[in-house]
């Protein structure tokens, strides 16, 4: 294999990807950055946009000075032409050739993209090894009126303040489960939203029950009492152990009903209080990113939420394939950018063809045990509540793309005998529209009560008819 050989695709320019791609430039392979956002950064790391002007971006973010390292190795790397970073660029599948002769049994890939916002112009990178950083998106979970106008995702209103500079509203109610939720109400509180009240379903008790491990990283507690104490001096009202029943409202969300839950999460009957608020940012957990990777058939964990399965040095089951950050197991930022690191050691070291040196990722691979642990402890405390489906009544629409209320989906699988999501799918269309189940399947696959497991997607994203008409070359 030659030096020219030597190159590596990174799709996602996160945390994870970034790290990854940072340290296997550092390490002379030639690397290919590919994001579907306009700027780099992933959701932490998430810029304003640049004709937005702002002029103090890091009164929005913590760990600034980490983003402001990353972003000048990122600048130095692509001025030595050692990393190209191609932005709007959105992967809709990794392609992987068997050539003889060919470095680890012949892995050599193609990473096809769609370009800009538009996302109807192909293009097509080569590279002899791939990392998947695809980094998670959130778990929403359906309850009458969260379809209005005004129910927004708690990463949403995240992306609108980070991004866009703008607040989804003035009065807001924050409620769900999880670790994104706090800098979420920080932020809005931050930016002059009113917080009328933080909602966490999870018991303190099941908290307080993870609380070795959580000593075990006082970093992380720190960063959580920071934000619990600057909620309250925003007069933010924290509420544990509830959760939001309904959003009500004519044409937009008025207010909520939120109701206490017992030990077995279930709703207290006679808890139910309303909250006037003009907005309500939800959100009940994360999920991997796992498209591109169940395409080029990774070994995909679906014991629970579905994740890529990587060993010690971030490699994949397929030959070739590396995967770091929230698209292996939702764990934040310091995680991601830890995995990157490690998988960036071993992407150099296995394209030269030798075996990556322990010393080099000792440091990261502490880090990464520490808080797999961690977000581990977190998972099982800020798990949504059990019996959450008894508040969807059968007129909640559960699959939005294709408007398919909650009551068809228990229609298929009591009356016409559905016992998994494909078939609730082929007879109620839930899952079938634009997102092709991204957004709903954990809800449909709730109120069927059977498993959501991987998706089984041949593409990662939508792709127009005429680009698959192509031929490989471009010609149609
Ligand atoms: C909406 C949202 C808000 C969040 N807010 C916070 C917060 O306030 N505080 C906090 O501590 N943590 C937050 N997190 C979690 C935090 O962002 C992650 O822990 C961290 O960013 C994970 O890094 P990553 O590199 O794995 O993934 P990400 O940062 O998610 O980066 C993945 C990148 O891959 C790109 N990508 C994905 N699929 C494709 C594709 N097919 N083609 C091309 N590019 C693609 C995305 O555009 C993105 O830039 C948030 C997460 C989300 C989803």
């Amino acid at each position: 294999m030659t030096a020219s050989d030597r190159t590596l695709a990174v799709i996602g320019a996160g945390p994870a990807g970034l790290a990854a791609a940072l340290t296997a430039a550092d390490q002379g392979v030639r690397v290919t950055l590919l994001d579907s956002a306009a700027q780099a950064g992933g959701q932490f790391y998430r810029q304003p946009a640049v004709g937005l002007g702002a002029r103090r971006p890091e009164v929005l973010h913590h760990a600034w000075g980490t983003w402001l390292k990353l972003r000048d190795r990122l600048a130095a790397h692509i001025a030595a032409g050692r990393i190209t970073y191609l932005s709007d660029r959105h992967v809709w599948l990794v392609e992987q050739h068997l050539e003889p002769g060919e470095v680890r049994g012949g892995a050599g890939f193609t990473v096809h993209a769609l370009l800009g916002p538009e996302q109807v112009e192909p293009e097509a990178v080569t590279a002899a090894a791939v990392l998947l950083a695809t980094g998670g998106y959130e778990k929403v979970l359906p309850f009458p009126g969260w379809t209005l106008p005004g129910v927004v995702t708690a990463g949403g209103a995240q992306a609108m303040l980070k991004g866009g500079l703008v607040l989804p509203g003035r009065t807001v109610v924050v409620a769900g489960t999880g670790p994104l939720l706090m800098p979420v109400a920080v932020g809005l509180a931050a930016a002059g939203a009113r917080i009328a009240a933080y909602v966490e379903s999870a018991r303190p008790a099941s908290l307080v029950r993870q609380a070795p491990t959580f000593a075990a990283n006082p970093a992380k507690v720190v960063e959580a009492v920071g934000y619990a104490a600057r909620l309250i001096r925003h007069r933010g009202r924290v509420t544990v152990r509830h959760a939001v029943v309904e959003a009500h409202g004519a044409d937009r969300v008025e207010a909520v009903t939120v109701a206490a839950l017992d030990a077995d999460g279930r709703l207290r009957p006679g808890s139910e209080r309303r909250i006037a608020c003009d907005t309500l940012a939800v959100g009940h957990g994360m999920l991997a990113h796992t498209d591109l990777a169940e395409s080029l058939g990774c070994a995909i964990d679906a014991t629970g939420d579905p994740f890529v399965v990587t060993d010690a040095e971030q490699r994949t089951s397929v030959d070739g394939v590396w995967a770091a950050g929230e698209a292996t197991g939702i764990g934040g930022a310091v995680l991601a950018l830890a995995e990157g690191e490690i998988a960036g050691y071993s992407i150099a070291a296995r394209l030269r063809g030798v075996e990556p040196g322990e010393a080099d990722r000792a440091a990261p691979a502490r880090t990464r045990a520490r808080l797999r642990k961690f977000f581990a402890a977190i998972d099982t405390a800020c798990a949504p509540p059990a019996h959450w489906t008894e508040q969807v009544t059968d007129d909640t629409v559960v699959c939005r793309c294709e408007e398919v209320p909650a009551g068809a989906v228990r229609e298929a699988v009591r009356d016409l005998g559905a016992t998994d999501l494909r078939t609730v799918k082929l007879l109620t269309r839930a899952g079938m529209g634009w997102c092709q189940g991204r957004i709903c399947a954990p809800g449909v696959a709730g109120v069927a009560g059977c498993a959501a497991g991987p998706a089984k997607r041949t593409f990662a994203r939508p792709v127009p008819l005429a680009v698959l008409a192509q031929e490989p070359d471009g010609r149609s």
